[in-house]
């Protein structure tokens, strides 16, 4: 059975990484034009370092939660039959035990040249005279974060698992970025079962053959469990 699992920001929400969707439209007191968008990065590069080290040192403060750990539990089962997708430029999957995660919106511990283009590990403070270790530019290293106008990576490798799936399990996402918020539909198409995991109605809940509602802390465990006494 192949499943791919797509997660989003509600399934670290138990770990205290807040969500996006504030009802102010806000992003932790930012305008998302300012800090999510390549525009609002040339305008003023040093206030998006600081947003990116402000949520990057917060990951010293967090820890994966249940639904991280049993999503690292079902890899080990499944191997190459499960295919996650996050949405969130956290470690918490890694960090849960989860070896094989398509960051499709990039990640906070990566960075990117913006001359070269080269990715590369980082951690710690980023600045506007951080030095590129590839072709040593200084000021163009950026954090590989996708923001809102630029392409998602792994496009390709999540196309071939959604029409190769049976299983499609959404958790934790509002659904209303695509291309993220189109995967149910793809898999849908080709005949899979499609299960959401979300507390709240999304808006894109209808799509869905079946919801699970409550908290992806205490849901996903059980979903897991479920699936791998069946098995
Ligand atoms: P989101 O904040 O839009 O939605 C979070 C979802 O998690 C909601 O549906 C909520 O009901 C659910 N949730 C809350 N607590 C939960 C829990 N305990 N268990 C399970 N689910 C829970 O986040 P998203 O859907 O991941 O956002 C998608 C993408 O949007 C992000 O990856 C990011 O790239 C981008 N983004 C959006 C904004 C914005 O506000 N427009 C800002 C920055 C980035
Ligand atoms: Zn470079």
């Amino acid at each position: 059975m192949k499943i791919v699992i797509l997660t989003g920001a509600g399934i670290s929400a138990e770990s205290g990484v807040p969500t996006f969707r504030a009802s102010d439209g806000l992003w932790e007191g930012h305008r998302i034009e300012d800090v999510a968008t390549p525009e609002g990065y040339e305008r003023n590069p040093g206030l998006v370092h600081e947003f990116y080290n402000m949520r990057r040192a917060h990951l010293h403060q967090v820890e994966p939660n249940p639904a991280h750990r049993a999503l690292a539990k079902l890899e080990q089962h499944l191997g190459n039959d499960l295919t996650l997708i996050t949405q969130n430029v956290d470690d918490l999957h890694e960090r849960g035990g989860s070896k094989r995660v398509l960051h499709m919106h990039g990640s906070l511990l990566r960075a990117t040249c913006t001359s070269c283009r080269e990715p590369f590990h980082w951690q710690g403070i980023m600045t506007v005279s951080s030095k590129c270790p590839f072709c040593k530019a200084m000021g163009l290293v950026r954090p590989a974060i996708v923001w809102f106008g630029e392409m998602p990576y792994h496009l390709e490798e999540i196309e071939a698992a959604l029409v190769a799936c049976d299983v499609f399990v959404s958790i934790g996402t509002s659904g209303a970025v695509y291309p993220a918020a189109g995967f149910v539909q793809i898999a849908h198409l080709q005949g899979a079962k499609t299960i959401e995991i979300n507390p709240n109605l999304t808006q894109n809940a209808h799509h869905f053959a079946e919801q699970i509602q409550g908290n992806a802390g205490t849901e996903v465990p059980r979903w897991v469990e479920e699936l791998l006494d069946q098995a």
